[in-house]
């Protein structure tokens, strides 16, 4: 069924900043619902009431999208968990449970398409063929379940971002297509990031950015590059993990032992919720007008993002009133001044 909202995805844009949130299969990874090494979302169909419970927090936090999850739910990846034969509905049921909760609020809902594993560039042409087909069969049950517009993403290779594109405007529906950035400056077919979102502008993508893999403090700056160089909006999801210049995404970050932190050792990295509202004012400064957050993301972020950007949130009843807490707030009396003493020392 057809999500309606009063305002489709270029509309939001048009008036000002839309904020996404996304992250789902680390933070339902986290819960215990899907599995760490092949993440593949089969939370989908074996706990679907987790999925709408995360979709929910994130809309309660402020999220104005929820992004069906469909990452990684593509041939590719269901076949290396054994589950082919339940692509179809899986796919179908993703976008079905993203409406369900769309419709409790006034969000809208994306597709979602991802990096599929199977695109070479040195064998584009035979490649191509099989990522287009992945992505068309995907797309097609996601329109007939009834989407507002799709979200590319995690793209390794502009190439690959490419096929998405054209058959996101094959469907006529609004297309953000964003990239992966874990190299250093360019895609892994060689296009410096800032070109690449250049080049998919000119085809016709109507977002683009970069997603996942940086933490804001890295991210940022390849995304005021970008905000100067294209004229259609500009996307922005990092991971909020504190990556910088000797460690610029989560995959290079390490533990004190020197051991690879990406993806399941990633806490002690974690930004907290006052950077990532950092972040969206920051983002917010450059002229980006999808701001959003990734891999490791959770509602109290998405929250504090929400309230940086001057707005208030179904969740924002709960948000946090020191000035209550009884060692904390104000009017410690001095007894507890005694006890509070202990917690500094
Ligand atoms: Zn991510």
């Amino acid at each position: 069924m057809r999500n309606t909202t009063s305002r489709g995805i270029l509309e939001r844009l048009a008036q000002g900043v839309v904020l996404g949130a996304e992250g789902y299969v680390f933070e339902l990874e986290r819960r215990g619902y899907i599995k760490a090494g092949p993440y593949v979302p089969e939370v989908v169909l074996d706990f679907p009431d987790a999925v709408k419970e995360l979709h929910r927090e994130f809309m309660r936090a402020g999220s104005e999208v929820i992004v069906a999850l469909t990452y990684y739910a593509h041939r590719e990846k269901l076949k290396d968990v054994g589950r082919q034969n339940d692509l179809e509905e899986l796919n179908r049921r993703a976008v079905r449970l993203a409406n369900e909760v769309a419709r409790e609020g006034d969000a809208l809902v994306a597709g979602d398409i991802c990096n599929t594993w199977a695109y070479d560039p040195q064998n584009a042409k035979e490649t191509s063929i099989i990522v287009r087909a992945m992505y068309e069969e995907q797309l097609t049950w996601a329109v007939e379940e009834g989407i507002d517009f799709v979200i590319a993403e995690t793209n390794d290779y502009l190439g690959e971002a490419l096929i998405a594109l054209e058959v996101i405007k094959e469907l006529k529906l609004p297309a953000m297509v964003t990239l992966a950035s874990v190299q250093h400056n360019a895609t892994r077919d060689g296009y410096d990031y800032v070109e690449a979102c250049k080049i998919l502008a000119d085809h016709g993508a109507d977002i683009v950015g970069l997603n996942c893999d940086r933490g804001p403090a890295t991210m940022l700056p390849i995304i005021e590059k970008i905000c100067a160089t294209v004229s259609c909006y500009v996307a922005a999801q990092p991971v909020p993990y504190k990556t910088s210049a000797l460690a610029p995404t989560f995959e290079s970050l390490c533990t004190p032992d020197g051991e690879q932190a990406f993806p399941i050792m990633l806490e002690p990295f974690l930004c907290n919720r006052f950077e990532m509202a950092a972040f969206a004012r920051k983002a917010q400064a450059l002229g980006v007008k999808y701001i959003g957050i990734c891999c490791g993301g959770a509602p109290h972020h998405v929250r504090a993002m929400a309230e940086a950007l001057g707005r208030t949130t179904s969740a924002s009843k709960y948000s946090p009133a020191m000035e209550l807490h009884p060692m904390l707030g104000a009017q410690v009396d001095d007894r507890d001044k005694e006890f509070l003493a202990d917690w500094k020392s």
